[in-house]
């Protein structure tokens, strides 16, 4: 039996995850699974699966978790340490998929008992890419990545060498806000920010979707992921959201990865890989479907991609600050103290902020560093936020 864990379990690729290693009973011998508010459902999932332990990233809920896995065999445990312990258990596979920097420690905590890290929290590559990557090689620890756009990179990429790739193209639904006119998005709500029109996914990348903040969080996970130079990887906006990523080779070619928008295809590449193993997901019938459409992405619409590429410029620990300051402009636009538009300024202003002051930026990634760093951009943001709150 293979042992695997679910950091994010409660989450959507959390259950996703769930979905697929429950269809396949007796193949899997859960040792953790951990969430956050959500304990009713971590505490059901907890006791269906026989996990060893459910872990709550709130101490406040660890009473609560007791009482919902009272009668069963499964161990509770509450707080980000008690994730990061969690996440430290002798596992085969383990699922990355907590949202946010929150991730970033129980990520390389997996990492270090090298074993293969199923990567879907693309902030820990964001703000840490190099630590990430650094603390998998010297464990010999395996990351496969999650998102859909790296999946199918990675999957185009299979026996192929990188040295002959020219580009790589990554595609955006453009999300709920495509076909606004630019002047009414700063009247955008909360409710309409949190349709997708083609993807189910968790609030926070579902807003980043309509922002692209999420597309400029997948650019900067492509350079970092894959050590692929920043200018040589391009944005389409592609509304079908079934043509995932295109690779350019060096000969003309395009290998594109075509697929419906379920994440249980990358989930369970990611799972059973070398293997490809049948997946539950929808056959795609090109002939109905019948157009693929990609424009070039209207960057006035969308600053968030010119600002992914102004951090990847500036390198270091500035991806850090980017996910720091998105994260926190997130927040704010969610809690009504900016409106739409303004999440990108906050980021913007954080940016700048930090780049005035390079003494910030430490030579040597480390985990402190990353999170000192996460600490205070995050406190620059949110000076930007309260300074537009009036
Ligand atoms: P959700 O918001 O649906 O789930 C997030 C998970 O993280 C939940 O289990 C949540 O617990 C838990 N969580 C929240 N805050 C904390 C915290 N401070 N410490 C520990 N755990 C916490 O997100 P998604 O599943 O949509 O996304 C998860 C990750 O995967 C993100 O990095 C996202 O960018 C990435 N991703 C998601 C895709 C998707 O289709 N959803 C596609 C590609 C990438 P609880 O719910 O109990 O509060
Ligand atoms: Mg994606």
């Amino acid at each position: 039996m293979r042992r695997v864990s679910i950091l994010g379990a409660t989450g959507s690729i959390g259950q996703n995850t769930i979905d697929l290693i429950s269809r396949d009973p007796g193949a899997y011998d859960v040792v953790a699974l951990t969430g956050a508010s959500n304990i009713t459902r971590l505490a059901k999932d907890a006791i269906a699966l026989n996990a060893e332990i459910a872990v709550t990233a709130h101490d406040h809920l660890l009473d609560d978790l007791r009482d919902a896995l009272r009668g069963s065999n499964v161990k509770a445990a509450a707080g980000a340490a008690a994730i990061t312990e969690a996440a430290s258990r002798p596992a085969d596979w383990i699922m990355s998929a907590i949202v946010g920097a929150a991730g970033l420690a129980p990520g390389l905590a997996a990492l270090q008992q090298g074993t293969n890290l199923a990567l879907a929290n693309k902030e820990s590559l964001v703000c840490a890419g190099a630590l990430v990557l650094n603390t998998a090689r010297d464990h010999g620890a395996h990351i496969m990545p999650v998102d859909s756009e790296h999946s199918a990179i990675f999957q185009a990429l299979i026996g192929e060498d990188i040295a002959a790739v020219e580009r790589i193209i990554i595609t955006a639904s453009g999300g709920a806000f495509r076909d606004w006119p630019i002047e009414k998005l700063a009247e955008a709500t909360l409710e309409q920010a949190s349709q997708h029109p083609n993807w189910a996914m968790g609030q926070r990348i579902t807003i980043d979707s309509a922002s692209m903040f999420n597309k400029a969080m997948e650019v900067i996970e492509t350079h970092e992921y894959f050590s692929f130079p920043a200018d040589q990887i391009e944005v389409l906006v592609h509304p079908q959201s079934m043509v995932h990523a295109l690779v350019g080779f060096n000969d003309g070619a395009l290998m594109a990865h075509v697929g419906p928008p379920d994440m249980r295809h990358a989930i369970g590449f990611a799972l059973h890989h070398p293997q490809r193993r049948k997946l539950p997901v929808e056959r795609l019938d090109l002939a109905a479907i019948g157009t693929f459409e990609f424009h070039k992405p209207d960057e006035t619409r969308w600053p968030a991609l010119r600002l992914a590429r102004d951090t990847m410029r500036a390198g270091g620990m500035m991806g850090a600050v980017f996910n720091a300051a998105k994260e926190a402009a997130l927040d704010g636009f969610i809690a009504g103290q900016i409106n739409f538009v303004q999440m990108a300024e906050v980021v913007e202003d954080t940016l700048t902020a930090f780049d005035a002051s390079n003494s910030h930026i430490a030579a040597t990634m480390t985990l402190d560093n990353v999170l000192q760093i996460d600490h205070l951009a995050r406190k620059a943001a949110w000076d930007a936020i309260h300074k537009r709150a009036g």
